[in-house]
């Protein structure tokens, strides 16, 4: 039966549950350690969890490919933990780590030694890799390709024991060098390593291959579907044979879906390294990186990371998604949950000269316009107001309906004001001061007649407002795919990506602000409180995303 809302893994599954194959299903999600998750793992983590999530009884593991000891660090183990919890996902009992199953592996290695599927190869590295031919020429036999199984199961317990150096030999599987899948052809399985492990520390000196490990891994664990990306196609047919011919205790499936490639963004982890070891940003957690943290900290929220993994779908098409839907998920998120709230970015004073000197009010203003239920607060008003130095103008366009002289402005929850003057700084030749006069009882009211005002603009009080520090943040590339600029995508940094305001005033209510919550500046867009440098002594707001697509205009 097919269900037209499912993508074409899910529709395997509801099949393989229907017709018996399985009676339960089991995913995994299986990073290696050497790096911080990304926006590209979140589609991978809401494929395999959510599938688990979705189906009675089903399980989702979470497991460390941690068998290549050279690049790996118990800090990303702790990262990768904390970003699967925080996107919304729980392997409950089911944390596993592969270097766990070393002896398994060992074990099947010897199996296929003595069934005559694989041996002890003493060719060099360059000889492998010239007698492996290419795709127009087949493959020449490695001249220990046929050597007695007792031999190489000698040799391989040897390598084991260390007793051989680096590059000495290898075991290689007995396949067919002539496949045209050059996967196939007699595939290393195990190279001799003399380094630190993270988690069994020297006790190993030989290290199997992923495309040997992995689909051990996946039959140890009785995992029915094994879902990765693209590039693992071409490997499939090297997973089938390795399962096929170990002694495992289930017969997993590899199935691919294609990876998330995103505008202005790069997502290798080599490339994030490098920008993060050159502190072309300020850690793994930075807001402008695509990674689940800098995410998290930028004050995206996790279900609208969800919801767009949920648009983005599963397909076997390779493709680039525009940032903007990433953006827009984000926005639509936001808008429905965060309070609102006034902050001025560049202030500007404006006196209004007939409001009585020492006198304060508190002006009634909705935390969201369209949900009643999220309530209203107090933002006192007084004599001294910033506005957003923007939203004055001396000679305005036509079509400037914020101040201006001849133009009156509503204060957002308060009243109209009018312009009377302004102070200009004679050195400089800024506007320091607008005066105005307020009109009485317009609070909550229409203008009165004969008084034009046709927009509201945000503000705070002078004597009430908090200082607070805001970053904002913009795309760390100005090239749509930085992995494809000629000059590398180091030559395509926006230096724009980061503006720091270190003098903005926000309403008294953010000084409560926990770290982390995400509210929408008024007409300026959504902020939250940073997470590691914001506290009620020094607030820092960064800016997750603006109002309005303001990227492609300004393209
Ligand atoms: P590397 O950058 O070293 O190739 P990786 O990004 O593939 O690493 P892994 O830790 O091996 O990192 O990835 C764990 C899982 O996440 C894999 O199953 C992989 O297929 C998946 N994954 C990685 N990148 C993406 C992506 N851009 N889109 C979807 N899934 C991804
Ligand atoms: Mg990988």
């Amino acid at each position: 039966m097919s269900d037209t809302s499912l993508d074409f893994i899910r529709q395997i599954i509801a099949d393989d549950l229907q017709s018996g194959k399985h009676e339960s299903i089991v995913t995994r999600f299986p990073p290696e350690p050497n790096g911080y998750l990304h926006i590209g793992h979140a589609k991978a983590i809401c494929l395999s969890f959510g599938v688990a999530q979705e189906n009675e009884g089903a399980r989702c593991n979470l497991r460390f490919d941690d068998t290549n000891p050279a690049k790996e660090e118990a800090e990303y183990v702790e990262s990768i933990k904390s970003d699967v919890s925080w996107l919304g996902f729980d392997w409950g009992e089911n944390l596993y780590f592969a270097s766990n199953y070393f002896d398994f592996f060992y074990d099947c290695a010897c199996h296929l030694i003595k069934e005559g599927l694989a041996y002890i190869d003493e060719q060099t590295g360059d000889q492998i890799k010239e007698n492996r031919g290419n795709v127009k020429i087949p493959g020449t036999a490695s001249p220990y390709r046929d050597r007695p199984a007792e031999e190489s199961l000698d040799l391989f317990s040897r390598m084991k024991s260390g007793e051989f150096e680096e590059g000495k030999m290898v075991l290689r599987a007995k396949i067919d060098m002539g496949s045209w899948n050059m996967n196939m052809r007699d595939p290393i399985l195990y190279r001799i390593l003399h380094v630190e492990h993270h988690h069994t520390g020297d006790l190993w000196k030989i290290y199997p291959m992923y495309d040997f490990a992995h689909p051990l891994e996946d039959a140890f664990e009785h995992i029915t579907h094994s879902l990765c990306t693209l590039e693992f196609e071409n490997h499939r047919p090297l997973y089938e044979w390795v399962v096929d011919h170990c002694p495992v205790p289930a017969t997993p499936r590899q199935i691919e879906f294609a990876r998330l490639n995103l505008t202005y963004t790069v997502m290798s982890k080599r490339k994030l390294l490098q920008l993060v070891e050159e502190k072309v940003v300020a850690g793994w957690d930075d807001p402008r990186l695509p990674t689940i943290s800098g995410l998290r900290r930028r004050g995206y929220p996790a279900a609208a990371i969800q919801s767009f993994c949920k648009v983005v779908g599963i397909t076997k098409q390779n493709s680039m998604t525009d940032v903007a839907l990433l953006e827009y998920e984000v926005r639509s998120n936001l808008n429905a949950k965060a309070s609102r709230k006034m902050g001025v970015l560049k202030p500007l004073k404006i006196v209004l000269t007939n409001y009585p000197e020492g006198q304060v009010e508190m002006m009634t203003v909705p935390n969201h316009p369209e949900h009643e239920e999220a309530g209203v607060r107090e933002v006192p008003l007084a004599r001294e107001l910033y506005i957003e130095r923007d939203d004055f103008m001396i000679d305005p366009p036509k079509k400037y309906f914020r101040l201006a002289p001849g133009n009156a402005v509503r204060l957002r929850g308060g009243y109209i004001i009018q312009y009377t003057g302004h102070t200009v700084d004679e050195a400089t030749g800024e506007v320091t001061e607008v005066q105005c006069e307020f009109i009485p009882d317009t609070v909550g009211q229409s203008a009165p007649e004969g008084v034009k005002c046709r927009t509201a603009i945000h503000w705070v009080s002078v004597a009430h407002a908090k200082d607070a520090e805001i970053r904002l943040y913009d795309r760390l590339f100005t090239d749509e795919n930085p992995d494809k600029n000629e000059a590398g995508f180091l030559a395509c940094l926006n230096p724009n990506s980061l503006e720091i305001i270190t003098n903005a005033k926000v309403e008294p209510s953010l000084a409560e602000a926990a770290p982390e919550s995400v509210f929408q500046f008024e007409r300026l867009g959504y902020f939250c409180a940073d997470s590691k440098d914001h506290s009620s002594a020094s607030l820092v707001f960064n800016r997750t995303v603006g109002l309005r697509d303001s990227w492609g205009k300004k393209k």
